[in-house]
């Protein structure tokens, strides 16, 4: 049966304003009239967005807000800037308010603190994998203001104080990076009180049976410990008394957290550390006073029980870096125990308790400007953080950063966070987004510069990647790459590659025997493969796809094989145009003849229309190269470099179609033109430009220089170009590339 309970909204509305009245009243003493009117407006802010809103728990969900802001009264200790914050942490996240709306109404400094407060949460609900990255947002947040992380702390706290009403997987999450994180953090902050409980709680949900058997056991164990502490204490809470002290005295077990650890990393029984507690003493003292006080309580603590001279610590004369003082002795009970004794003041303790920011309530004329006070602690926190000196080392030491030290952080354009191993590119982090990203990319802006593929990324840096639908990853670009999953994934696209290619040659060479008549078949591939020295079929149909094996080869291939093996082909073989139409053999015959006649050279370059030649894919040759021409049966001559490997097997066996051939002067070939092509500026562009004219055959780039300003670039390139034609085509090519404004050649070719 399922009831509904009716909610009692009138009932709801006087709880609300009574939490309300609370937290105003734990505060009164740090706020003006000012400070109130801001946190009046935040309230109704607040109870007013989050108005239709429940927690997991059923209850409204301004009790949250309104928990997270009298934790950071209460027990941080923060002012009204930080309540106001609180009220209003979840507001953007979660409602209609926008950033803006919180600017307009309350200000700059309170706008940024939530909009800290929302990309933390951003980062942390999403994605729990990442706690690296996270860790270290926080930490780089923590420098624009340390009040974001309080908030985020006390936030935390109330989160877990009320994890019971949350799903199984979801406590285990929150719980973990509770442990962590946060209470590292807390640790380092100062805030024991808020620690200890952190680490209680993560490990009540983390390892609830433990948390259990370990509450029992204290409980069982109380009464003993109680009897211990009183008959420990009694003797000094008379001298102490005597002496006219106004004290407090605790005796706290440690924590469950410190027992659970001390029983599972150093396999001490929790026999032997139950009733491990320490005594503290907590004097009323006047600031003047405090030190004199608190070593007269020392000497009345060892009168009655010997010290051990090795566990004296004074962090009264020399407070912790972050502001702890105490006095801690360690002494022998009746009982053959040593007990530890911490002496302080009450403003000591609520340091200790609360952390640094409580000291500043301490400070002289506080009452009136403890704002401004905490205002100094958080600058200090900030200081500690970011200077480099013992302190901040040691801070970084205990937040664990060591084991993150090979790592950089790295932002996006919209200031989200992406952890990468130190040395990481560019083009790494392009992978790291997306291995789509990554194969499109041509270049990066970093810090709005303009970067290459294989600039060395830094951690801070904020970069966006520049794509282009035509790019394809480059064997060269494993170069450029320290990460395991950018490496991945070039190698992948440059399989993938390699595999279309494959596709393309296999279907080249399919119609090359289907036109020979012959059945293209596995074994005649593998033979193939055999014959050019490459390791499988695939490499094999690659290779034709590139132009690296020559089609041409493999019918003379296989012409001769079929000539040793039957004679069906051996009158191919003798006349091989049987099959072809007769003017084109006159023509083949014609040329071959007006070429072999007298010693006849072929010049390449030369405007020989009626010469129909090619450079030979094989071995792509280049003005310059030594050159010979090969008579093909139906694409004309094909020009190869005499050292090329397919040269050899032809030369030797068809020797009659060998043409000589030298190149025309190189000089009289190409000519210098200078190019000017100005555009928006853009790394896209640049490389976009670059590539077209070196992927351009028979083109020599002499010179490019690149200027911009303002946005807008001026590039001077002097290029050797055959024709104008050729010109032309590259003027085309050029113009058409994405932000290019215009192309135009000019005249003078002295002083591009
Ligand atoms: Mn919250």
């Amino acid at each position: 049966m399922t009831t509904l309970t009716a909610v009692d909204f009138e009932l709801e509305k006087k709880e609300i304003l009574k939490r309300y009245k609370h937290l105003l009243r734990s505060i009164q003493s740090r706020t003006n009239q000012e400070d109130r009117k801001i946190i009046r407006k935040a309230f109704d802010l607040a109870v007013e967005s989050h108005k239709d809103m429940r927690r997991k728990s059923g209850e409204p969900y301004i009790y949250h807000p309104l928990a997270v802001a009298q934790i950071c009264a209460d027990e941080i200790g923060l002012g009204a800037t930080a309540i106001v914050c609180a009220l209003l942490h979840d507001v953007v996240e979660d409602t209609e308010i926008s950033i803006e709306d919180i600017k307009r109404l309350f200000g700059d400094k309170i706008a940024m603190i939530i909009d800290g407060l929302t990309k933390i949460s951003g980062v942390f609900d999403n994605r729990s994998s990442l706690q690296a990255e996270n860790f270290r947002k926080m930490l780089l947040t923590l420098s624009d203001d340390v009040r974001v992380i309080l908030i985020k702390l006390a936030d935390r706290l109330h989160n877990m104080r009320t994890l019971e009403s949350m799903a199984r997987d979801k406590q285990l999450k929150i719980a973990s990076e509770t442990l962590y994180l946060y209470a590292p953090l807390a640790h380092r902050l100062g805030l024991y009180a808020v620690k200890t409980e952190l680490e209680d709680l993560g490990l009540k949900y983390t390892e609830p049976d433990t948390y259990q058997m370990i509450v029992d056991k204290l409980k069982n164990t109380e009464d003993v410990r109680k009897r211990f502490i009183n008959r420990f204490t009694m003797p000094i809470k008379k001298a102490l008394a005597e002496q006219g002290l106004e004290f407090e005295m605790k005796g706290r077990p440690k924590s469950i957290f410190s027992i659970w650890n001390k029983v599972t990393k150093k396999g001490v029984p929790f026999e032997e550390i139950y009733d491990i507690f320490a005594i503290r003493i907590i004097i009323d003292s006047k600031p003047e006073n405090e030190k004199a006080d608190c070593w007269k309580v020392y000497s009345m603590v060892t009168d009655f029980y010997k010290p051990s001279p090795e566990r004296l610590r004074d962090w009264i004369s020399t407070p912790r870096a972050n502001g702890y003082e105490s006095l801690h002795t360690t002494v022998m009970s009746p009982t053959g125990k040593w007990v530890e004794v911490q002496i302080r003041t009450r403003r000591m303790d609520d340091i200790a308790e609360k952390g640094y920011a409580a000291h500043w309530l301490y400070k002289e004329g506080s009452k009136n400007g403890s704002e401004s006070n905490i205002e100094s602690w958080l600058k200090r926190i900030r200081e500690m953080i970011e200077n480099s000196d013992g302190n901040a080392l040691e801070f970084i030491d205990e937040f664990k950063l060591n084991l993150f030290s090979e790592e950089i952080f790295i932002f996006t354009p919209k200031g989200e966070l992406k952890t990468l191993p130190a040395g990481s590119t560019a083009l790494d982090f392009a992978y790291e987004v997306h291995s789509q990203i990554g194969n499109s990319c041509i270049g990066a802006k970093v810090n709005n510069k303009l970067v290459p593929l294989s600039y060395p990324l830094k951690s801070g840096d904020q970069i966006e990647i520049i794509t282009s639908s035509k790019q394809r990853p480059k064997e060269d670009w494993l170069g450029y790459v320290v990460t395991a999953k950018a490496k991945g994934r070039i190698k992948n696209a440059l399989k993938e590659e390699k595999r279309a290619m494959a596709e393309e040659g296999r279907a080249m060479l399919e119609r090359k025997l289907n036109h020979m008549k012959l059945k293209p078949d596995g074994e005649l591939f593998n033979r193939l493969a055999k014959n050019y020295k490459v390791q499988s079929v695939l490499d094999l149909f690659h290779d034709i796809a590139i132009g690296k094996i020559d089609l041409k080869t493999i019918s003379e291939y296989v012409e001769e094989r079929k000539e040793t093996s039957t004679n069906r082909f051996l009158n191919l073989l003798r006349n091989p145009f049987s099959r072809e139409k007769a003017a084109e053999r006159e023509k083949f015959e014609d040329m071959v003849t007006s070429l072999r006649g007298k010693d006849s050279m072929l010049v390449i370059g030369e405007n020989l229309q009626k010469i129909d030649y090619k450079l030979a894919p094989c071995c792509n040759p280049i003005p310059g190269d030594e050159v010979f021409g090969f008579i093909t049966i139906n694409e004309g001559i094909k020009i190869h470099k005499t050292n090329c490997p397919n040269a050899i097997s032809l030369m030797s066996n068809y020797a009659y179609r060998i043409v000589k051939a030298k190149w025309i002067d190189k000089n009289s070939l190409s000519f210098l033109s200078a190019l000017k092509v100005t555009g928006f500026d853009d790394v896209g562009i640049v490389n976009n430009i670059t590539r077209i004219i070196s992927n351009e055959q028979h083109l020599n780039m002499r010179s490019i220089s690149f200027d911009s300003n303002d946005g807008i670039f001026e590039g001077n390139i002097l290029v050797f170009v055959n024709s104008t034609e050729h010109l032309n085509s590259l003027i085309q090519k050029l113009k058409k590339v994405e932000g290019v404004k215009s192309v135009y050649r000019v005249d003078g070719t002295e002083n591009a």
